[in-house]
């Protein structure tokens, strides 16, 4: 919250060249099935909330922008690849994985679903593990060490480690 209790939430892509801070009420938050959202977070579909009238500013870094069509365009970070924003003459929204916390952000609405991959309502369904509920993985697991900018600001300018020459 700010001084005059205006919402605050902050994020950023994984490697941390791009940061954002938005100020103010969110709008709507969704999912959309379409083939273009499918492509540009490489996932089954695209979570995304609208920024309407909350304030966004980049806070470390740019955005880079591919325009996928001639009324949209896809910001995300050069560096690590990974999807930020959907932006069209309207607004832009934001993708909702890239916050710090994006648990307050629940999708109240889906888009696109006629595109709607086949398997997509049956995920739920699915077996479920924990992360280190695997035996045969818990040495990899527990020698890993996050090259993943953690979710909050930081004054760390180095995001480099995790890039390979
Ligand atoms: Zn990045
Ligand atoms: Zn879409």
């Amino acid at each position: 919250m700010t001084l005059d209790n205006r919402p605050v939430y902050t994020g950023g892509c994984q490697c941390g060249a791009v940061r954002f801070r938005v100020e103010g009420a969110l709008g709507r938050a969704s999912i959309c099935h379409c083939r273009m959202c499918q492509k540009a977070f490489g996932a089954l579909y695209a979570p995304l909330v609208s920024v309407d009238d909350a304030e966004l500013t980049w806070t470390r870094g740019e955005r880079s922008l591919f325009q996928s069509s001639n009324h949209v365009r896809r910001g995300f970070c050069a560096r690590c690849g990974t999807p930020l924003t959907y932006e069209d003459p309207t607004g832009s929204a934001l993708a909702i994985g890239a916050f710090d916390d994006p648990s307050e952000l629940a999708p109240v609405i889906q888009f696109g679903v006629e595109a709607k991959l086949p398997y997509v309502d049956r995920m739920p369904s699915l077996p479920v593990r924990e992360t280190l509920a695997d035996p045969e993985s818990a040495g990899f697991l527990n020698s890993m060490v996050s090259y993943q900018h953690p979710d909050h600001d930081t004054d760390d300018t180095d995001f480099a480690k995790g890039f390979s020459a």
